[in-house]
Order: C-alpha cells, then structure tokens, then sequence
C-alpha cells in the first residue's frame, strides 16, 4: 500500500494533468477511491485542494466518503467550465423518459382507483404499468440519445409476456405505450407488439464497474401503486461503477413537505420530480414543469428534533427494529412510512432527517431499487451508508451487498445514528 506521502505525490501529479485538461476540454468528472485508513490522507487531501485553489479554482473538491473507503470527485467551479455539464444530455433524456413513463402509470393507476370491480388480488394493472414504463423509458432514451451505445439494466423482462395467454396484456401494454408517446408530440412512430416486447428486453444489463448503464426501476413502489399511494419511476445511470445521475419520478408525492403517515389534504398539489447529476446538488420540479426549485437535506442536529421515514410495508423492513434506534436517539415524532424511493425524494428536500431500511433476513437488495435515491440525497446534502456505516458499492452487478440495512441522514446526525443501529441490532440478536 502506497505510502501518505507517495500518495500525495500521485495526487499533486494528477492534479497538474487535471488543470491542463480543464483548461482545454470537458474532462470531468474524475473519481478516486482511496482507503480511508491510509495515514497522511487528510495531508494528500490539503495539498491536493490547496494546489487546485491557488492556481485556478478550475475545479471544486468534493468529499462523498464515508465509512472505511474515501471517495472524491472533482466538478467545475468556473462559469465557462460548468457549462459543459457532462450529463447534460443524458439528464434532459433521463427526465423527458421518467415523465412520459409516469403520465403511463398514472393514467394505469386512476383507471385501477375509479374502477368497481378491480379484486384487490388482481396484479394485471401494474403489470401493464410496469412493463409500459420500463419499454417507454428504453424507448425515449434509444430516442433521445441515438449517437451513444446504450446499456440499461432494469427490473422486467418479456419472458411473460411472450407466453400464450398474455395477449391481451401486450396488447393494452402497445396501445399504452403509443397513446403516451402521441400525446407528447415528439415522435411520429406507431410501434407494433414485437417493437414493444424488443423495447422491455433491452434492460439486459448486468451493469458493472467499466463503462455507463442505465439503471432503471419501472414502478417503484408496486404495493403503493396498487394501493393509490406513493409509487416512483426511478432512473440512474453508473459511470464506472459511480452513480452520476438520478431521476425520481414520484406522480403521487405533494410538492408541499409531507410529515406523517395521515393522508395530505387534497388541496395540496402533488407530481414531483427529482433530478440530481454529479457535483450539481439536486432540483425539484413538479411533474408539468412548473416549478422547480434546489432543495436540500434537513440539518437537524437534535435527533429529538428528527423524524423518520421508513416502508409502509413490514415485509420490507423491520419496523420494530426501526422503532427501537428512534427510541435510543430519543426521536419524538412518529414514523412516517410511504412506498417507494419517493422516501429518498422526501427526505433530500428535508420533510424529515432520516431513512431507516432494514430488509428481513435473507433479502437482498438490487441496485434499482437505491441507486437514483442515493444520488438525489447525496446531491441534496445527505449520507447514505449501509448499518455499519460503509457507502454503497453499485458497481457489482444487479445486487447491492449491504451490510444489515441502509441508512440515511444528513452529515451531523450520522455517527449518532450510526451507534443506535449498532446498538439495536446487537439487542436484536441477543435475542435471537
Ligand atoms: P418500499 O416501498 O420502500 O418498501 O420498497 C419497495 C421495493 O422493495 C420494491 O420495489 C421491491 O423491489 C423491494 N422489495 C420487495 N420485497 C422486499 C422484501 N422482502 N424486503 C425488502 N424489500 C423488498
Ligand atoms: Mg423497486
């Protein structure tokens, strides 16, 4: 292992190499993953600010570690320099794809709430929904970006749906996904059935460390979807293994901040959307595109001052384990508990100052279900660590190896947090 002062050498070397390169194209963004135990990081650190200030603040140093593994980046500070976003494109993509996808799902979800008949036990609308979604986000991006190669790993596939009986499904799931794509205006094209089942099977991906994946969760949320309550579309995509953009679509959240479980009155107007890309902090806007506006994590430092949201759904996430940290860290306020990544969403403009996730024994959690909600907390100001405090790795494939839950909150709150968790599991399993 590299020395604290061969390290700074390295740096100081790859700083010069940046501030040329800044200078003369749009190189960013530039990842480093450093151990943090390594001695003379924070000196490395110094240095390698220090050296990029005093020449030309080209460059901002930003610090996502968190745990036993540093994290760095570098985004533009000059005005000339950040307008060469480097995902701009993929973000206005990536946001016109999870729009169009979630005027599918709520056009699906008012026709299952004002319906008579439908049996609580019937799965076909989000069915619909859910592959409609995912083949209307390959779509728009294929669309969108025709010029770059294209890999997205999401949660469907068309196995189903190519199987004798499931028809009149794929048939609602074309005249959906071309109804939708009319009333945009963008695109004159009528697909057939085989464009749409081509469509859901380009999410094949396995992702990974190399090269940019979209990753993508058609309806998040499916029990609140059914329900009538919060559901989310939710897109990222990886870069090197790196989360660098996120979209969250959330049609059913309030613009207005929500703070418990009560249902918000109906005045208040819901459809938010929530984009952050690396380096930029996170916005919201509302779905038709009428406000938007920067939003950031609670700073709360008091955990009595706290509230927290978690599953509405036990099956996901062990609320008596999450009753016993509220307890330890003496927050007063009740759970709020809604579906979906719309929890990540809400937390990233402050209705509340953490998220608790404690999956039951044995599930493990995929990278779609995190990956755009981390970026949207993360940009917003926030930490999110796995129960022992490690960052999140998405670079591994479809699944996201965590150890015991994933937690979020703002940087002041974390270690605290952090010790109720280990507390409260270590009394869990004592008594197992
Ligand atoms: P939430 O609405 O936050 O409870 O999470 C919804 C997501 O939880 C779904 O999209 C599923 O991918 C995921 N999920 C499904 N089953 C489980 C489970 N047994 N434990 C934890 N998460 C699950
Ligand atoms: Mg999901």
């Amino acid at each position: 292992m590299a020395t604290g002062a061969e390290l700074s050498t390295r740096l100081v070397a790859v700083a010069s190499s940046i501030s040329l390169l800044a200078s003369s194209s749009n190189c960013l963004p530039l990842f480093f993953t450093i151990p943090r135990s390594e001695s003379g990081l924070l000196r490395c650190r110094f240095s390698f600010r220090s050296l990029l200030f005093y020449r030309r603040p080209l460059l901002r140093f930003v610090d996502t570690s968190y745990g036993d593994r540093g994290r760095f980046y570098f985004s533009a500070m000059s005005s000339s320099f950040s307008s060469l976003s480097a995902y701009e494109e993929e973000l206005a993509a990536a946001k016109k794809a999870a729009s169009l996808a979630s005027h599918l799902c709520q056009k699906v979800q008012k026709s299952i709430m004002h319906s008579d008949v439908q049996s609580k036990a019937d799965k076909s609308p989000v069915t619909v929904a859910d592959y409609g979604s995912q083949a209307l986000v390959s779509l728009v991006l294929k669309m969108e970006l025709p010029s770059r190669s294209f890999s997205l790993m999401a949660e469907e596939d068309s196995g189903d749906l190519r199987k004798d009986g499931a028809q009149v499904t794929l048939k609602r799931i074309t005249e959906l996904v071309n109804e939708t794509l009319t009333a945009d205006g963008t695109y004159n094209l009528s697909l057939s059935e085989e464009d749409v089942l081509d469509a859901i099977d380009s999410g094949k991906s396995e992702g990974g460390p190399y090269g940019r994946h979209w990753v993508l969760d058609p309806i998040d949320g499916t029990k609140g979807f059914l329900r009538g309550d919060q559901y989310a579309i939710a897109l990222a995509m990886l870069d090197e293994g790196n989360v660098v953009l996120g979209i969250l679509a959330c049609p059913n959240l309030p613009l207005t901040p929500i703070r418990s479980t009560s249902k918000n009155s109906s005045e208040s107007k819901v459809g938010c959307l929530f984009s952050a890309t690396i380096g930029s902090g996170t916005i919201m806007e509302s779905l038709d595109g009428s406000t938007s506006t920067k939003v950031h994590i609670s700073t709360v430092e008091e955990p009595a001052d706290a509230s927290f949201f978690e599953s509405f759904e036990a099956a996901h996430s062990m609320h008596d384990l999450s009753s016993s940290i509220a307890q330890k860290l003496g927050v007063q306020a009740p759970p709020v508990r809604i579906d979906s990544q719309a929890k990540y969403g809400a937390l990233a403009r402050g209705d509340g100052a953490i998220y608790l996730r404690f999956p039951h024994k044995g599930y493990r959690e995929k990278i779609w279900d995190h990956a755009a909600g981390f970026i949207v907390v993360s940009e917003a100001g926030g930490v999110v660590s796995d129960a022992s405090g490690n960052a999140l790795d998405f670079s591994k494939g479809r699944y996201l190896d965590v150890d015991s839950g994933i937690v979020c909150t703002n940087k002041k709150l974390m270690p605290l947090l952090l010790s109720a968790v280990q507390e409260s599991l270590k009394e869990q399993s004592s008594f197992l």
